[in-house]
């Protein structure tokens, strides 16, 4: 493909984006599709000749769309969001054109340093402490880690090296073998997956302790099982905490968490991988507080905050913990300015590292500090909207509401629930997930798409109320 060819196939790409996103509310959320679907639609083998673009571009439609399950539909409110937005598409698209691999500050030194700019601004665009910057005089930093399961990985391997080598410090006769069978990790019961997926990569136990009853870790229930494991000989060093839970959005009171951690000598991590994106709302920042306990701090960009999978900011109170554990070098990779700007491959577990930050200085551009805060308030402002209106059915009743996310159910019995969100799930033109809240069966609704408006709220709520019909008729209430 020459560049003449490219520009035209570019272009056309551009314009079906363009239209998939104008027309996105005529395809159901979810496919209709069965597992294999696709492998009947392709060639078995690469074709032996190559092919003109617009066979693939007609390809799209036949092949890729029905498999798709479409995060981007203002109908789409599981999980929680994928951001994405225009200026980030382009963003992404300079990045796969300059196609730099920044593992060092010489091997691409605007990708290394406009990720050095991009974490200040980020940072000062949350709120948080100087400390974490790079900007500040101190030991702390961030960057862009791949996802918030990578950044919990990386807190955890660091904090077990950090441990590792200052008690072997402070007794030498103590062995790495005996100091790393003894470690031990903890995070609430309703911490993500990849936390626990942390403990088991990383080869550490990773302890659930349980959450109170409104879904958050609380410094007591953290500081018991801290006692119980030291009176067991083993070594505490790692606690994740959770500012939004992917359950129900709960916040982890930072505020009993941080100071036993200090005291512990453990190294707090905070997972804020959704609800870290309300920060940049000052009428949010209330829920970090105790923020500045933390030894590292992490929310995704990818999901709430219009910047395009994948990123995932990571700040250090201490980089240097971080280097040393992760430090291998070779003169391949050596150049004569080390020292004077970060070699991000020490603050990560690969070597190799995509251009991130240019999608999201081109997002924070486009839409400006203002433009960011509107979109997270006028999601938040479309999920209050959802309560109201089941909170006016009295068949239904709200548990929780947190930021987008709220948590509805059926009255009665599980069954009803779970009846109706399997029906809604049947019928494709909304997506949602459960979970469960104080033994509850409950339904999430989140607001995902940046596409959402009030009358897509008011399509969600009349798909559900009217399939509600089918499960409860209204004269029984
Ligand atoms: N932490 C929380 C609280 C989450 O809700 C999620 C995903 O929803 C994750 C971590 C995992 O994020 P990632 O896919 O970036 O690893």
């Amino acid at each position: 493909m020459d560049s003449k060819e490219f520009r035209e196939f570019g272009k056309a790409m551009i314009d079906y984006v363009a239209d998939y996103m104008d027309n996105i509310r005529d395809r159901n959320v979810l496919p209709s599709v069965e597992p294999g679907y696709l492998e009947k639609l392709v060639p078995k083998d690469t074709p032996e000749l190559g092919e003109d673009w617009k066979s693939i571009m007609t390809d799209i439609e036949r092949v890729i769309m029905p498999g798709i399950t479409h995060w981007n539909s203002p109908h789409f409110h599981a999980y929680y969001p994928t951001a994405c937005s225009f200026p980030s598409i382009v963003g992404e698209i300079l990045s796969a054109g300059l196609s730099s691999i920044g593992f060092s500050w010489i091997s691409s030194p605007a990708c290394t340093e406009l990720e050095v700019v991009m974490m200040n601004w980020l940072g000062n665009l949350l709120g948080l402490p100087e400390t974490f910057l790079n900007s500040s005089s101190g030991p702390g930093g961030g960057t862009i880690q791949g996802s918030a399961s990578e950044a919990t990985l990386v807190g955890l391997l660091s904090a077990r090296e950090k441990t590792v080598k200052e008690l072997r410090e402070n007794d030498p006769s103590l062995s790495e073998s005996d100091i790393r069978g003894r470690l031990v990790a903890y995070t609430s019961d309703q911490a993500n997956s990849s936390v626990e997926k942390a403990g088991l990569l990383g080869a550490v136990p990773m302890k659930h302790v349980p959450a109170d009853e409104n879904g958050c870790l609380r410094g007591e229930a953290l500081q018991k099982a801290i006692d119980e494991d030291k009176r067991n000989n083993r070594i505490p060093f790692y606690v994740v905490a959770t500012l939004g839970s992917t359950g129900t959005c709960a916040f982890d009171k930072l505020e009993e968490i941080g100071p036993i951690c200090k005291k512990e000598g453990v190294w707090l991590h905070i997972d804020a991988a959704y609800a870290g994106t309300a920060f940049v709302c000052p009428e949010y920042r209330p829920l970090m507080k105790g923020v500045h306990y933390a030894d590292s701090f992490n929310y995704n960009p990818h999901k709430w905050m219009l910047v395009n999978f994948d990123c995932s900011a990571m700040w250090f109170q201490n980089v240097k913990h971080l280097v040393e554990s992760f430090n291998v070098d070779r003169i391949y990779l050596k150049h004569q300015h080390e020292g004077h700007a970060p070699d991000y491959r020490h603050w990560q577990i690969a070597l190799g590292r995509r251009f991130r930050s240019l999608k999201l200085w081109f997002t924070l551009r486009i839409y400006g500090v203002e433009g960011i805060r509107n979109h997270v308030r006028s999601q938040i402002a479309l999920a209050k909207y959802f309560e109201e209106l089941v909170s006016g059915d009295s068949r239904f009743e709200v548990l929780t509401s947190n930021l987008g996310l709220v948590c509805f159910r059926l009255k009665g019995d599980d069954k009803l629930t779970k009846d109706l969100l399997q029906k809604i799930t049947e019928k494709k033109k909304l997506y949602l997930i459960s979970c469960y809240y104080r033994n509850k069966f409950v339904i999430r609704f989140v607001i995902c798409s940046r596409l959402t408006n009030s009358s897509d709220v008011e399509f969600a709520w009349k798909e559900i109320s009217g399939i509600a019909n089918e499960i409860i008729p209204r004269k029984f209430f």
